[in-house]
């Protein structure tokens, strides 16, 4: 029997083009994610092709019959092919690029054609070739920000319009060819881009939801494990130690019952900002029950020690209403552990390692912390 698919539903259509134009694009997220997945050296080798393809092409331009008939376009096209090659080899040989990268390509790639479809003399083949618009909106929908997507429509369409409208004055190309051609690329070159990014960008979100926890924007259990394993890798690589760490607050049912539910939350919520501040960038960490966190921590002994250290001291020293005391149990890989050489089965012995010790905290009357090593 298939499962049941229950989808959140809500927002009209306004909304979502608002929030699709105005969403953060998260590069590193992405590059990140291509890399795990393994999609990346295939990006990167499609990029290379492509790449190469567009120079071939220019070059088969640049010496053929139609050739440029100015010195001027000559040089400009001699620069393009030379610069498609350049790309290429960038391509297959440099790891994946970020925002600056991805963005310096799409706009060389635009540039490159809007001078490729206007400079060709013969309007025939000029508006044929506007398609190639649709090579490149292709890449700005799988690579790019909305709001870049969209100047790469803006542009393609302009110069287009541009070279159907050459075309339509010099009458070299019947009215309906030119028509029926018209209405191809608005639907290749200008709607389809915007409906894909706008579709893929949409799952992306709820993929990325899938990863967290609603209330403090942690990772749940879910994202924690992919990340965790990720942080295991890498601290395995650079010879670090790693540390499991078990955050339970002290009592909470209480601040549920004196203040309600709603306070509840924004205690749980300001724990979770206040372990975040104090671990930092390091750490991976994920709420794993109502009131309870888990956070992996990779880096030098010294670090380690000093971070789980002050983690209770970093959650109870303010000066609240409600007041919020932790009991902290820590599990240290060192670099030297024989747990290492059991893979990443090492992840969940570090984790109920830490929840026992964050156990015998709470049981030693709460707001303190014991640690050991695994
Ligand atoms: P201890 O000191 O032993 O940790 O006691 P405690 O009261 O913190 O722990 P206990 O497990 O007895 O109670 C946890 C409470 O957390 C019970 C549950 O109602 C509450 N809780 C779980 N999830 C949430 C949530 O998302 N929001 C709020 N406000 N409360 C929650
Ligand atoms: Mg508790
Ligand atoms: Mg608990």
């Amino acid at each position: 029997m298939r499962t049941p698919v229950h989808l959140p539903t809500g927002g009209n259509s306004w909304d979502l083009l608002s929030k699709w134009f105005r969403e953060e694009h998260d590069y590193e997220w992405m590059k990140l994610h291509r890399s795990s997945r393994a999609i990346q050296p295939l990006c990167r080798a499609l990029l290379g092709i492509m790449s190469i393809i567009f120079g071939l092409t220019a070059l088969v331009k640049l010496v053929g019959p139609d050739a440029p008939p100015t010195t001027f376009g000559k040089y400009l096209g001699a620069i393009v092919v030379v610069s498609c090659f350049v790309i290429a080899g960038y391509w297959f040989t440099r790891p994946f690029p970020g925002r600056r990268g991805l963005i310096a390509f799409a706009i060389f790639a635009d540039i490159g054609l809007a001078g490729a479809v206007l400079m060709v003399t013969d309007r025939d083949s000029a508006t044929f070739g506007c398609i190639t618009f649709a090579v490149s909106g292709t890449y700005a929908t799988l690579f790019v920000s909305a709001k870049w997507l969209l100047s790469h429509v803006a542009w393609a369409t302009g110069v287009s319009i541009v070279v159907f409208v050459l075309a339509f004055t010099e009458g070299t190309v019947d009215h309906s060819t030119l028509l029926a051609r018209a209405l191809v690329l608005f639907a290749a070159v200008t709607l389809l881009p915007v409906f894909s990014h706008l579709t893929w960008r949409m799952m992306y979100r709820d993929a990325r939801e899938s990863d967290q926890d609603p209330l403090t924007g942690l990772l749940n259990r879910r994202g924690l494990d992919a990340a965790v394993s990720d942080l295991f890798d890498q601290a395995r690589d650079n010879a670090w130690c790693l540390a499991f760490i078990v955050v339970d607050i002290d009592k909470f049912k209480a601040v549920n019952d004196a203040y309600g539910h709603a306070e509840g939350d924004l205690v749980i919520r300001r724990t979770a900002n206040r372990l975040s501040a104090h671990l930092g960038q390091r750490a991976v960490i994920g709420r794993v029950g109502g009131e309870e966190y888990l956070a992996v921590i990779s880096g030098p002994a010294d670090l380690i020690t000093t971070l789980t250290e002050g983690i209770v001291q970093s959650i109870s020293d303010h000066p609240d209403q409600i007041r919020t005391t932790v009991s902290v149990g820590v599990a240290i890989m060192p670099t030297e552990s024989k747990a290492w050489t059991g893979g990443t089965s090492a992840i969940s012995v570090g984790s109920n390692v830490a929840d026992s010790m964050m156990y015998q905290a709470k049981a030693a009357g709460g707001n303190g912390f014991r640690t050991t090593n695994i």
